[in-house]
């Protein structure tokens, strides 16, 4: 006889993936649960990335909730503002606050008695019968590994720690980095500074993607029909999907090619060959995370612009000493230098079945099972773990799509008479020799340093089509779970 068991839940993380989590518990009956944020505010990236020029670079009508369309938006890519303040509302609408314990974060997880015993940085102890990770990916931000930061007179920052009390105005600003926030920071601040330092290591290929406002007349008629805007979803997934994220896994050499010519066109935009040789990549194109801009070109080009491929030697009082041995006097130093992808939800301290730990078990680089479990770590779900498909595709997607994957695990774990689900070892070890088997086939592994590797050489994305990924989220394989 079966009976339904009343689960309490944890869930860590008040981002897009932990507020979907949940909502979408609470719509299948799932009403105790928790979720743990360690800042005092909901919003995750969104709210951590304030800097000027910060855009999603999925078109927005294709990275919202399945269960929330939002006729709103007011660009074809939305400012990271206006995406925090859907978050906000549809946090708003399903009473979310209610469930968010902010200000803690939780410091050890230990499977006992088979219940997660959770500790938290208030000193909170509580216990679970399952926990969903929704920490993010890109969170933990990378400082260079270059000399002199604290002698600079200036102000310095991460581009993920803005100070929105320092003004850029008329000053002399450096960037360093040229990834995805760099390329929208220079964009977006080159008209108001004095000069602009761009400091590069490695050029990055640029498809334009224009970024034109929504006007009135389609937004209403997006009101009016959501079977409209349900196309206009549709037909976003799609590009992404079935043309973008499959050409970069090789299953798409058409739009592959397509992309190719794209990038290629656009650099060619910029007249100065000198300048364009320095812009231009020496490795494949996908091989780093693509970056979308219809601006950054233009504004390099601009007389108050420098592009300086000098490698930096040291930071110093007065600015930044190149080491070709000039000195860039700077204002304030910008360091878009990313994030350690890999880190995931450490430094918590997870202690599965047996006393072994999960540094024990990622010792040599972040394995589960299909990105969403771990074996020997029952009843923790992650959203965004290992292998998780992440690109230039909506993250709310796929963070749905793993959720749908956890939650029919969890519906086995309170209709059933079980208190533990986990991936059997032979499962996960099979699904990671099949990760390493496709890793060099992948435009990852085409030679070029980005954070998709590990430093152990472990692709941290998921190496098939997203229409394999969403199969497999649809039907777990139960073969493929041991329980108790
Ligand atoms: P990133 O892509 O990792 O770029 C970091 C940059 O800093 C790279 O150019 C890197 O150079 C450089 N760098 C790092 N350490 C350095 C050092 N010691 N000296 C000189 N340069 C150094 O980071 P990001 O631009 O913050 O973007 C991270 C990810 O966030 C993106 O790929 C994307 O997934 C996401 N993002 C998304 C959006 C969006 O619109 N949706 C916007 C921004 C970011 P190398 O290339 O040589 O390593």
């Amino acid at each position: 006889m079966t009976r339904e068991r009343n689960l309490r839940i944890a869930i860590i993380g008040a981002g897009a993936s932990g507020l979907m989590a949940l909502i979408r518990l609470r719509e299948a009956g799932i009403e105790d649960v928790t979720i743990y944020e360690k800042a005092d505010a909901l919003g995750g990236t969104w709210r951590d990335n304030r800097y000027p020029g910060v855009t999603c670079d999925v078109p927005s009508h294709g990275y919202r909730y399945s269960f929330e369309p939002n006729p709103e938006w007011s660009r074809v890519c939305a400012p990271g503002a206006e995406i925090l303040d859907y978050l906000k509302k549809v946090a708003r609408k399903h009473d979310a606050e209610a469930f968010i314990r902010y200000g803690e974060e939780v410091t050890r997880a230990d499977w006992r008695d088979g219940h997660w015993h959770l500790e938290t940085s208030k000193g909170g102890r509580d216990a679970f019968d399952a926990v969903i990770t929704a920490t993010g990916i890109l969170h933990h931000p990378v400082m260079p590994d270059i000399p002199g930061l604290d002698d600079f007179a200036g102000e310095a920052f991460h581009t993920a720690r803005w100070k929105d009390e320092v003004s850029l105005k008329g000053k002399r600003v450096g960037v360093v980095g040229t990834g995805s926030t760099a390329t929208q920071i220079v964009g977006a601040v080159v008209d108001e500074v004095a000069k602009l330092s761009l400091f590069q290591r490695t050029a990055q290929w640029i498809l334009p993607l224009p970024q034109a406002p929504i006007p009135e007349e389609q937004k209403a008629l997006y009101r009016a029909d959501p079977a409209l805007l349900e196309r206009e979803y549709q037909r976003i997934s799609f590009e992404n999907n079935s043309k973008f994220a499959a050409a970069i896994v090789g299953a798409n050499p058409h739009a592959y090619k397509a992309m190719v010519t794209a990038c290629e066109e656009n650099l060619a935009r910029v007249a100065d060959p000198e300048l364009r040789a320095k812009l231009t990549p020496n490795y494949a194109v996908g091989c780093k995370r693509m970056i979308l801009s219809d601006n950054f070109y233009e504004a390099i080009q601009k007389p108050n612009a420098e592009l300086v491929t000098d490698g930096i030697e040291r930071f110093e009082r007065d600015g930044i000493r190149t080491k070709d041995g000039r000195l860039h006097p700077l204002d304030v130093i910008v360091l878009a230098t990313g994030f350690d992808t890999h880190r995931l939800f450490r430094p918590m301290q997870v202690t599965g079945r047996a006393g072994r730990t999960l540094d024990e078990a990622w010792a040599q680089g972040n394995e589960g099972y299909k990105a969403v479990t771990v074996p020997d770590f029952p009843n923790w779900f992650m959203i965004g773990g290992p292998n998780s498909p992440i690109g230039n595709f909506s993250w709310l997607l796929t963070a749905e799509n793993q959720f749908n994957f956890a939650l029919q695990l969890i519906l086995k774990l309170r209709d059933g008479n079980l208190s533990e689900i986990a991936p059997k070892r032979e499962a996960a070890q099979a699904f990671n020799e099949a990760v390493r088997a496709k890793l060099p086939d992948t435009i990852w592994a085409s030679g070029c340093q980005s954070w998709y590797i590990d430093p152990f050489g472990n692709i941290a994305s998921w190496p098939w089509t997203y229409e394999k990924f969403e199969a497999d989220m649809r039907a777990p394989v139960w073969e493929d779970f041991e329980v108790a």
